[in-house]
């Protein structure tokens, strides 16, 4: 256990902020399924290690996003948060409060604080419903308000989420409405209980390139308002740029690196935050940047490396690095790397 990872974290300026959510070694592996021959042939359970002991902390109104390829566990990571699905192993504080294990009523009265914005607004909303009970049905499965009353509430969130008329918005099904109009729906409908941490997840990737900065500035607006806290899923470190405080990088289930946004942007450590960085594109053709080149594909997350997981695809690689895992440590005031390197 490396407690000592989140220990630093309380540190810094916990004076100021009170910490919202911490997660101590949180670990999620999947079995793999495996066809009924595969099963008669092989007694041996494999699973998927999607998240590997994973520790962060954020504070009360912050932005922490965890930034990654595909497959790298960000987001199992955000799922397991909110409690739709159940850690195999490692520990969740909301509040300060244990909400690991959480079950029936308590995790029903956890879920009014703690809500996640899903990636793709075409799925993520009920093709028979009305956008006005779609909203509201959350006011009434957590007993909040019905009838005319829900419908009052359902109208201010409709308007705070600039989808006005609210009465035009409220009667209509989401095929009716573009991709942006839905996100902002998904959006009004995870602030709707008055939540106090928010996890999302990928919440501008399908939609078109020119609404994005709108819905990030939406989100960022609401953030204000109500001094949320977000958990901010992306593969962009772009978009991460844009609205995060915190930034963690994750790679095969890891986090490889942590910092604050001007850290990772402008002292990037870990060679796999290097690369990801370099990717970005730049605006003016005539700026030099160093161009590092990722070797090969993402290994297995059934099988993974030895050692450091990215020794593989890693320009630096030691000995060292194939036989032992480099541990998350603090390097300087609030950024920690896992790198041999250092
Ligand atoms: Fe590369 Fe080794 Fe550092 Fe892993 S520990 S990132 S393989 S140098």
């Amino acid at each position: 256990m490396r407690l000592n990872q989140i220990i630093w974290l309380n540190a810094s300026d916990m004076m100021k902020r009170e910490v919202e959510l911490k997660v101590v070694n949180l670990k999620k592996y999947f079995p793999v399924q495996k066809s009924f021959l595969e099963r008669l042939f092989s007694k041996k359970i494999e699973y998927v290690q999607a998240v590997n002991e994973i520790s962060f902390q954020v504070k009360k109104g912050e932005v922490f996003s965890l930034v990654g390829e595909s497959g790298c566990g960000k987001t199992t990571t955000g799922r397991l948060i909110v409690r739709l699905i159940d850690p195999t192993g490692g520990k969740i504080f909301f509040k300060g409060k244990d909400v690991t294990s959480l079950k029936g009523e308590s995790l029903r009265e956890f879920r009014k604080y703690a809500q996640i914005i899903f990636q793709n607004p075409y799925a993520s909303l009920n093709p028979k419903m009305r956008i006005g009970e779609a909203m509201g049905d959350p006011l009434e499965i957590h007993g909040i308000a019905t009838g005319e009353k829900k419908k009052k509430i359902v109208f201010e969130m409709l308007e705070k989420v600039g989808l006005e008329p609210a009465k035009k918005f409220y009667g209509v099904y989401p095929f009716e409405l573009s991709g942006g109009q839905r996100q902002r729906i998904a959006i009004g409908r995870a602030m709707i209980l008055n939540p106090e941490l928010v996890v999302a997840d990928e919440p501008i990737s399908m939609i078109d390139v020119s609404l994005r900065a709108k819905i990030l500035e939406l989100m960022l607006t609401l953030k204000d308002e109500k001094n949320l806290t977000y958990i901010f899923i992306t593969h962009d470190l772009a978009v991460a740029k844009y609205i995060s405080d915190w930034i963690g990088i994750m790679y095969l289930g890891e986090i490889v690196e942590i910092g604050r946004k001007e850290q990772i942007f402008s002292t990037p450590l870990h060679p796999y935050t290097k690369a990801l960085l370099s990717a970005i594109p730049v605006p003016n053709p005539k700026r030099k940047r160093e161009d590092i080149q990722l070797k090969g594909e993402v290994p297995s997350s059934i099988n993974p490396p030895s050692g450091c997981k990215f020794h593989p695809r890693c320009n630096f690689a030691m000995e060292k690095c194939r036989s032992s895992k480099p541990p998350l440590q603090l390097l300087e005031k609030d950024h920690q790397v896992a790198c041999h390197l250092f």
